[in-house]
């Protein structure tokens, strides 16, 4: 085969992924044939995802964490929702969370043949706790709060939504699959620590800067996890909680490899360069007149006209946009100021 070369992130701002840390990227490459899946055969990496879990359970508040390594953040999600259907006794459930959750619990209602309930946001794109506790009834299973939504990095108020599931019995599920490497920097409360949070959604492939595929479910109890169990009668361990089964170990040992060398000042440094990427740029708009939201976390939603949207796109900018339309930037760690100078000065040139 021609040696292709995969494109390089200069003018990518739609991504949630970044550059891997060169340590990352390192690991990923020595553990490429190693399988997580089977712990019993592969041993060293098995011992790296306990490790990993220990770490994502230091960065969300919680001193002994059960969980594992998924493929990313969408399989972290469908596992939380099944381990709520599993635990739950009603063979009606229904999972609330609000209209800015991620697409991801569409595919978990559809599998798991669980109704998905979206309430409505409030006025700055968070869960709007009236609609959210209207929604909610006896066989809710689950109540999911975002923590860093997709489209404009709002945080839901967790600690009412973890107490509201807490009253039906239901667990609260947070999905910090894109934020959960910035908010340890910010004073949101959004995790283990600060509410009744049952699950959580964290993902090292994208603000961790681990290679990709390396997400993570994390959780306080192995009871918990245990309802994801099911027998491996031909496998030298004898349970598995994962969905996928044979998993990358590159992924696992990248997450390592980048929170060891990350966290926490790396990861701080690079909250505050991001935020700071971000905040330029939001003044920068509104000082062209658009309408912008302005950035809680390093994520940028400003109104433009499609065309130039598209405009921009013609010259390589991978930009998206929102479900409203607005254009959207993620300031991930590749994102530099630099380069957010010369696509503003391409913005100017319409
Ligand atoms: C990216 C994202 C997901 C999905 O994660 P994948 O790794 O793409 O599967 C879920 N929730 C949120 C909030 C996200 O930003």
């Amino acid at each position: 085969m021609q040696r292709v070369q995969p494109q390089d992130f200069e003018r990518v701002l739609s991504s949630m992924c970044t550059k891997p840390h060169p340590a990352a990227r390192d690991a990923a490459e020595r553990f490429l044939a190693t399988n997580p899946g089977d712990p019993g055969t592969y041993e060293t990496i098995a011992e790296l995802e306990r490790k990993a879990v220990e770490m994502l359970g230091t960065i969300t508040g919680l001193p002994s964490a059960e969980g594992y390594v998924t493929s990313g953040g969408t399989e972290a999600n469908i596992q939380a929702v099944r381990i709520a259907r599993n635990r739950a006794a009603t063979d009606q459930p229904n999972v609330v969370a609000p209209e800015s959750a991620h697409f991801s619990f569409n595919k978990a209602a559809d599998l798991l043949n669980v109704e998905l309930r979206t309430a409505p946001t409030d006025a700055d794109h968070r869960a709007d706790m009236a609609a959210v506790k209207e929604l909610v009834d006896d066989d809710t299973v689950a109540v999911v709060g975002v923590a860093g939504s997709t489209e404009y990095g709002r945080v839901d108020p967790i600690p009412a939504m973890a107490d509201l599931a807490a009253d039906h019995d239901a667990i609260c599920h947070v999905d910090a699959a894109w934020g959960g490497f910035v908010l340890p920097f910010t004073d949101h409360r959004w995790h283990f620590g600060h509410a009744d949070v049952d699950t959580l959604t964290i993902d090292p492939h994208k603000m961790g800067q681990a290679a990709v595929p390396a997400g993570g479910l994390v959780t306080h109890s192995t009871e918990l996890l245990d309802e994801l169990a099911v027998d491996t009668p031909y496998l030298e361990s004898k349970s598995q909680a994962t969905l996928t089964g044979t998993r990358s170990g590159a992924g696992v040992a990248s997450a390592v490899a980048a929170m060891e060398e990350l966290w926490p000042v790396g990861y701080r440094e690079q909250y505050h360069e991001s935020m700071e990427n971000a905040e330029w740029l939001a003044e920068e708009l509104a000082a062209r007149g658009h309408d912008v939201v302005a950035p809680d976390l390093p994520i940028v939603a400003a109104d433009m006209t499609s065309p130039v949207t598209e405009d921009l796109r013609q010259r390589g900018w991978r930009i998206s946009k929102t479900g409203a339309g607005e254009m959207r930037i993620v300031c991930m760690p590749h994102v530099t100021k630099s380069m957010l100078r010369s696509f503003v000065a391409d913005l100017d040139w319409y």
